[in-house]
């Protein structure tokens, strides 16, 4: 913790006087209206007056004096009532409970709240994250009760006009302050800061303009999307109570796998299996690609690894232009059994090369498998 004589930027011998215009300085320096969303100024005015509250305090000071913040008692948000801070707070940011993130308090009634962002999971084929796809999501909302169009109100009624605040949703009281005289303004109490009360209450929400159901939705899922992307629906959360706006549907992709390709960032890849002879003759596949199917030619004396690339025939870029490329992989596939032919046909090969290879029958393997049987 900062020394509370340091954060008012005055000496320790500062008179109550010093102090107060130290603070006043400080106060509007820092101010968050003065500094939005500058979170650091932000604390530092907390600080600063939790700082003047303890020292303009002459009680407070001495014990801060002696024992430091510990012994001053002067930790915690509750600033001391009776034209102290607790009013600054109010004016400031209309007393509505959450000092910065205030969400239209100001200059007239809030209307009714924002209904809740909701989450849901679409599960994608392969091709469908790949591709792109408009698919079904079904999930448990807040919606509009038709019953009384989402006004809340039964019998055919309408909200009213609040009679506390006359619709404006906010009660304004003048008081003096440190500052002067402040204009403190604080969210009606009888309508919430709505503006309308609600007489007779729909019978069917119980007022709340809404009721609870399932609601399938057709979402239009862009090309090059895959398990960890996140789309927003903006409105298309659950609706607020009393006509309040709806809140926005994240859906969370889930793309299954495929038995052939997988992704690595927008390329596909795929492995080919080749056989010996044909690596090292050469061929030619029919290669299934999710296009449709491709000629792909394997030249004589293709290693195993070797990477066949096919442009632009990978996934399309997610929010881009153009698609990642295929990448065909070959796997030189060693036989493992072998005709009495074939063996025979290897082993003159083999000959011809000069190689060496174990004979017919006393190979390794066959010695070790007849140790066994
Ligand atoms: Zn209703």
């Amino acid at each position: 913790m900062a020394d509370f004589y340091q954060l008012l930027g005055v000496a320790r011998t500062a008179t109550a006087d010093e102090l107060k215009k130290a603070y006043r300085r400080k106060a509007r320096e820092l101010h968050p209206d003065a500094n939005p969303g500058d979170t650091a100024r932000e604390a530092e005015f907390k600080e600063v007056a939790r700082a003047y509250e303890t020292l303009s305090d002459p009680d407070a000071r001495a014990r801060y004096d002696r024992f430091g913040e510990e012994g001053a008692g002067a930790q915690g948000p509750g600033f001391g009532g009776g034209g102290g801070l607790g009013d600054l707070f109010d004016a400031f940011f209309g007393g509505n409970g959450s000092p910065f993130g205030g969400g239209g308090g100001r200059g007239g009634p809030s209307g009714p709240p924002r209904g809740q962002d909701l989450e849901a999971v679409a599960d994608l084929t392969f091709e469908q994250a790949v591709f792109g796809a408009t698919v079904p999501v079904t999930l448990r909302t807040a919606a509009s009760c038709t019953d009384c169009n989402g006004t809340g109100a039964g019998g055919g009624t309408q909200p009213v006009t609040c009679s506390e605040c006359n619709g404006r949703g906010q009660v304004q009281r003048v008081r003096q302050s440190l500052l002067g005289q402040m204009m403190t303004t604080s969210p009606c109490s009888r309508c919430s800061g709505t503006g309308q009360v609600i007489v007779t209450p729909c019978p069917t929400c119980s007022g709340d303009g809404r009721i609870i159901t399932d609601k399938t939705y057709q979402v239009d899922v862009p090309a090059g999307v895959d398990t960890g992307s996140t789309l927003r629906l903006t409105g298309r959360g659950a609706v607020g109570p009393r006509g309040g706006a709806s809140g926005d549907l994240y859906v969370h992709i889930r793309a299954a796998a495929h038995e052939r390709y997988r992704r690595e960032d927008n390329d596909l890849v795929t492995e080919l299996p080749v056989s010996i002879a044909q690596a090292s003759l050469g061929t030619r596949f029919t290669l299934e690609t999710l296009d449709g199917d491709e000629e792909l030619e394997v030249p004589a004396g293709t290693q195993p690894g070797r990477e066949f690339i096919l442009r632009g025939r990978g996934v399309p870029r997610l929010q881009g232009r153009g698609r990642g490329d295929l990448r065909v992989r070959t796997r030189v596939e060693v036989p493992t059994k072998l005709t009495d032919n074939e063996a025979e046909l290897l082993r003159l090969f083999a000959e011809g090369r000069g190689e060496h290879v174990e004979a017919h029958e006393k190979g390794l393997f066959s010695r070790i498998k007849s140790a066994f049987s």
